[in-house]
């Protein structure tokens, strides 16, 4: 199910060149239509290809104003159902709502470090691909194998 912004409650990260939605999307697909051109609404979010969208729902954890929400393809399903998160200061409450009325919520806890804080690679220098390789994970042409009986964690 790709997102969709609710312009009524987006405001745009109140101007920021980069908003958080454009920040956290791994494939750079939303944008911020600053005068309005695209969506008719200036300074509100939009997703540019719903249909590359990877569905990781990063932007929709990340809106600060609640404002991005989930719809499946209307040609797969019918428009009326709706999943929408709500963010807390250490949980996020997803909200599913059937075509039917009846509404569910799933409560989940969330990090509570700040955005560009986290250290990847835990304080050692970013590994390179031939290093990688040298683990013998990797066969030379940097594809996946399958993995050696020995290697398995769940050996019966
Ligand atoms: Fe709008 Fe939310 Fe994107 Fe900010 S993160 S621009 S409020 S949709
Ligand atoms: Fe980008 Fe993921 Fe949001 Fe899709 S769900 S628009 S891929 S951040």
């Amino acid at each position: 199910m790709p997102t969709f912004v609710r312009t009524e409650k987006c405001d745009g990260c109140k101007g920021q060149d980069k908003t958080a939605c454009m920040y956290i999307c791994p494939h750079d697909l939303m944008a911020l239509d600053k005068d309005g051109s695209v969506t008719g609404h200036p300074m509100k979010a939009w997703n540019q290809e719903p249909e590359q969208c990877w569905e990781c729902y990063s932007c929709v954890k990340i809106c600060p104003q609640n404002a991005i929400e989930v719809r499946h393809y209307a040609d797969i399903v019918p428009l009326g159902g709706s999943v929408q998160p709500l963010r807390g200061s250490d949980s996020i409450m997803w909200m599913i709502k059937f075509r039917n009325g009846t509404a569910k919520r799933f409560k989940f806890p969330i990090r509570t470090t700040s955005e560009g804080s986290i250290d990847p690679y835990g304080g050692k220098s970013m590994p390179k691909l031939a290093d990688i390789q040298k683990s013998g994970f990797f066969t030379l042409s940097g594809g996946f194998r399958a993995g050696k009986q020995e290697e398995l964690i769940r050996r019966k």
